[in-house]
């Protein structure tokens, strides 16, 4: 039944996207990550909606056949599976979603895999972990992996691994996931889809609310429109939607949140159409290679270090000072040579990270010590630009 309804409907789109051009639109980008949130692709009993996903499905397809590279970041794994199975009372929650997971996740990429195969779209999946995230050779494993993927024309589709990544081990939700990694492939533009406009003034519907259409570093603190409530089967809400995207608008790339039920919303955006969504302004400094890996470490940072007044003057200047053993108070935590570990000055500010070159109980032992070999080098370092305005390339 549903081989045979979507057969009928995809054969009635594919000559429309075969025909259809952006033309005088022509985006002004050639890499895009589009994040699809359970709330769009899943039903309220959290089945897939294979019509929803057709129609991001058909939105994508009309990018891909103008020669632009889509990576795409969908959740509904979740949902999906636990609309198969009710696991027995005995199972706890985690061990429950990891089932669900398992379900889930083969349902969500068949109905892609059907879907864009009938694009002529191959369609692969990438699972991740937050562990590939915090090991840079992790990390380039799986920018390589995507970029291959990219060149051989399949289309990436990345999920967390619900399966194996549980408590500490997850990310916040996939909005982070998605701005991970549409800063690790270059992208230039993140489209992150709900089933919301964007983000709202007040509370959506209510008199006097509007979508802020524009958000750009003079914008200042949002906190207090947006609203920590989450909706549906997501795992994110706006708050987190909101600070992910103004952290990787500040990388240099242009953010839109928007809503994924709207038909064609995709090829609007990219059309810089006049759709409702809201647009975080891309800062024109785009961060490279190492130091774009480390400014999205924070949240995978080991330990820490205290350094002294000297030391923090000489990183907060703008020449490429690496962090000495000498400059070295205090050393927190248990980390091991080649982990994250922040910088924190003596009154307990973060002054930034990088890669350690000792392990914690080395580090322990050489406090204070003038050591020729740097505790973090200046190549593997990131200054928080709250105390420094510009990052140190
Ligand atoms: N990875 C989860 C899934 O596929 C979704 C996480 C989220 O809601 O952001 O179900």
């Amino acid at each position: 039944m549903f081989t045979y309804s979507i057969n009928f409907a995809t054969n009635y789109i594919i000559s429309g996207v075969n025909s259809y051009k952006l033309k005088n639109n022509k985006p002004d980008f050639n890499r895009i990550a589009i994040k699809v949130g359970s709330n769009v692709i899943t039903q309220e009993d959290g089945s897939l909606n294979d019509r929803r996903i057709l129609r991001i499905v058909e939105d994508v397809a009309i990018l891909y056949k103008q020669g632009i590279e889509v990576v795409l970041i969908s959740s509904g794994a979740v949902a999906a599976g636990r609309s198969e199975v009710s696991p027995s009372k005995k199972t706890n929650i985690v061990a429950a979603k990891q089932i669900w997971a398992a379900i889930g996740q083969v349902k969500l990429m068949s109905s892609y895999q059907f879907l864009f195969g009938k694009y002529g779209i191959q369609a692969g999946q990438l699972l991740a972990t937050k562990e590939s995230f915090r090991d840079r050779r992790h990390y380039l494993n799986m920018k390589n992996c995507i970029s291959a993927m990219l060149e051989n024309h399949v289309l990436p589709i990345v999920n967390e691994n619900d399966t194996v990544s549980v408590n500490e081990l997850m990310f916040t939700d996939n909005d982070e996931l998605s701005g991970l990694i549409s800063s690790m492939m270059d992208c230039k533009s993140l489209i992150i889809l709900s089933n919301v406009d964007g983000v709202y003034n007040g509370i959506p519907g209510k008199k006097g609310t509007e979508l802020i259409a524009r958000i750009d570093e003079e914008s200042g603190n949002l906190d207090k429109y947006i609203s920590s409530v989450k909706s549906g089967f997501g795992r994110g809400g706006m708050f987190t939607k909101c600070s992910i995207a103004r952290k990787i608008a500040s990388h240099g790339i242009d953010v839109f949140i928007a809503n994924g039920t709207r038909d064609s919303i995709i090829t609007d955006i990219a059309r810089r159409k006049n759709v409702p969504c809201t647009h975080f302004v891309a800062n024109r400094k785009r961060e490279t290679g190492v130091k774009k890996w480390l400014s999205h470490s924070d949240t995978f940072a080991k330990g820490a270090v205290v350094v002294n007044d000297g030391a923090k003057e000489a990183l907060l200047d703008d020449k490429a000072t690496s962090l000495l053993m000498v400059g070295i108070t205090r050393v927190d935590g248990f980390f091991r040579s080649g982990d994250i570990v922040r910088i924190v000055d003596e009154e307990g500010n973060n002054i930034g990270l990088g890669k350690a070159q000792y392990d914690s109980k080395k580090a322990e032992q050489d406090i204070g010590e003038k050591l020729s070999k740097p505790f973090i080098h200046y190549d593997y370092m990131v200054i928080n630009e709250k105390n420094k305005p510009v990052l140190q390339e």
